[in-house]
This record gives structure tokens, C-alpha cells and sequence, in this order.
């Protein structure tokens, strides 16, 4: 694709975001939630109403691109052929429900399975991160910069402590320089381009939980792999790692100890 179209779609996607601004709050006024799997998997009016809003305006914009989102079945989807948006409407439906802060929206938009565009856009606090195949990544339009190195000593990691093993959790602990975990994959994986966080880990994560970070991660020279450190598929996703480089072999070796995670 030449970068005149690229730059089209950018810009209507740009548009398509902000038009959420004026939407979110009166879904979030008129929130309804509901249980899918358990009582703690959730779903809301938000999470459905952003992503029928985004396929009314893939339907409008590009007929012929196809979405592979997470409130709809997508059996019909070939992932990668032709031009696929891989969406999470919401990311961090817990932290929505009860905190009102602490989600995001992730677009990964893909072209015959490369990865073009990306979107991670942090409602609550108006940042958006955006990379474009070959010309970087920003936060609001600002272009970022790839992080410094961090060693693991000096680094805060990432990670869910309901899936570790206690002997693990206690061995990145000690040695990291800390832990904290926000609950949304989009915005833990936004620290590590921001170089905030060294790591960010999920052991089980879907598609639209780690599409968008691809290019990311290609375009901020940071490393994203299975647990296994080999390729990721994004249409497969499972257990994965966003990392600075520097710190990367060293969170996969003491995960990979003793059997360190569970899915
Ligand atoms: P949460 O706040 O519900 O979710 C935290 C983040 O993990 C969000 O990005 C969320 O995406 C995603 N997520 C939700 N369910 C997941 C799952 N089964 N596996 C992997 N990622 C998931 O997290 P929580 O309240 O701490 O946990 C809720 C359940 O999710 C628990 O059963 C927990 O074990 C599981 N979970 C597992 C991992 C993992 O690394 N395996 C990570 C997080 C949560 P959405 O907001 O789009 O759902
Ligand atoms: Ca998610
Ligand atoms: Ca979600």
C-alpha cells in the first residue's frame, strides 16, 4: 500500500476515535453489565456498542476490509489474508466496571498478516498511541522514541499474580526493581513502549489482546515473543511477552524455571 492511502485510512481512523470521545460518556452513564463465562469475565453495553460502531464505520469506509474482534464470532475471518482489523473495544472490562479508568480501545490493523497500523487509545486519559508501518510510533501525535536499555535489576515488570507459580512471583520479584500491573494489557504493554516497565507478560491472552502491539514493538525495537521465545502468530496469540530487549532472555528464563506459569 502506498503511503497516500496509508495516510487515508490514518486519518479516518483518527476520526472514527475521536468521535468516541462524545459517545463514551453517556454508554458509560447507561452501563449495563453482563456475565459471559463466570462472574468475573465481563462484558458491558460499552464493549458492544464501540465495536458495532467500528464495524457501521469499517462498512462505510472499506467495505472490503474484514474485523476479527472479540464480541463477535469470527469464524468467517481469514486472518491473514486480505486487509483485517484485529479490535479489543475494550480492553480492562474490570477496571471500566469498577473504576472507570485503566482501559483502552486496541486496533491492529494487518495486510495479508503484515502489520500496517495500530491504535491503542487510553480513553480515560485522552492518550493515544499509534504506530505506522515504516514511519514509527506516537503517543498523540508526538513521535516516541525506542526506550533505553533496562537491565532487569532496574526494571518494574508486568504480570498477572493469579496465574504464576508462588516460587516464580518471588523470583522476579527479587530479581526486578519492582512489580506493578495496571489490568488491561493494551495500557501495561503502552509503559513498556514508553519505557516505564521492562516487561509486561500474559499467559493467556486472545488476539485482540496483543494485535496491535506488533508493530509496536517492530517499530520501538522492543522484543515480543511466545514464552517459548519463538514468533508469536497474532491470529493464534497464547502466552506472550512485550519487552525491552535488555531484560527480555532474563524474565523468560525464571518463567521458564520449574514450570513458573499457568495459563
Ligand atoms: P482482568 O482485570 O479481568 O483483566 C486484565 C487483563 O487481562 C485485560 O487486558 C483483560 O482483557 C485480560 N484478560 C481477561 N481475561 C483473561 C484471561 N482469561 N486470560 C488472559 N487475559 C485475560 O484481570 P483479573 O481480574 O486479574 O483476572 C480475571 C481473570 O482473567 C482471571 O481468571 C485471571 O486468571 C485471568 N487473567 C489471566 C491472565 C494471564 O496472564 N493468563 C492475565 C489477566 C487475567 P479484557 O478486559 O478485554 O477482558
Ligand atoms: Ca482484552
Ligand atoms: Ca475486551
Amino acid at each position: 500500500m502506498n503511503k497516500e492511502a496509508l495516510t487515508n485510512i490514518d486519518d479516518l481512523v483518527r476520526h472514527w476515535l475521536t468521535t468516541l470521545d462524545d459517545i463514551i460518556p453517556q454508554l458509560i452513564e447507561d452501563m449495563v453489565t453482563t456475565t459471559k463465562r463466570n462472574r468475573f469475565d465481563l462484558v458491558t453495553n460499552v464493549d458492544k456498542s464501540i465495536q458495532q460502531n467500528f464495524e457501521d464505520f469499517l462498512h462505510e469506509h472499506f467495505p472490503e476490509h474484514q474485523l476479527f474482534a472479540e464480541e463477535k464470532s469470527n469464524e468467517e475471518v481469514n486472518a491473514y489474508q486480505g486487509h483485517v482489523w484485529v479490535m479489543d473495544p475494550i480492553d480492562g472490562t474490570t477496571n471500566l466496571v469498577k473504576q472507570q479508568e485503566d482501559y483502552c480501545i486496541m486496533l491492529g490493523y494487518f495486510i495479508d498478516g503484515e502489520p500496517t497500523l495500530s491504535y491503542i487509545y487510553d480513553y480515560p486519559h485522552r492518550k493515544l498511541y499509534k504506530a505506522i508501518k515504516g514511519q514509527g510510533a506516537y503517543i498523540n501525535n508526538q513521535p516516541l522514541s525506542q526506550p533505553e536499555d533496562l537491565k532487569l535489576e532496574d526494571a518494574i515488570i508486568s504480570f498477572n499474580t493469579l496465574v504464576m507459580n508462588d516460587a516464580t512471583i518471588h523470583e522476579l520479584n527479587s530479581a526486578s526493581f519492582g512489580y506493578r500491573f495496571i489490568g488491561s494489557c493494551g495500557l501495561d504493554s503502552t509503559r513498556v513502549f514508553l519505557g516505564q516497565f521492562g516487561a509486561h507478560v500474559n499467559t493467556n491472552p486472545k488476539p485482540w489482546d496483543i494485535a496491535a502491539q506488533f508493530l509496536f514493538a517492530k517499530e520501538l525495537g522492543l522484543k515480543m515473543t511466545t514464552l517459548d521465545n519463538t514468533d508469536l502468530d497474532f491470529a493464534k496469540a497464547g502466552p506472550f511477552i512485550i519487552s525491552n530487549k535488555a531484560c527480555h532472555d532474563e524474565v523468560l528464563k525464571i518463567l521458564n524455571a520449574n514450570t513458573g506459569y499457568q495459563k
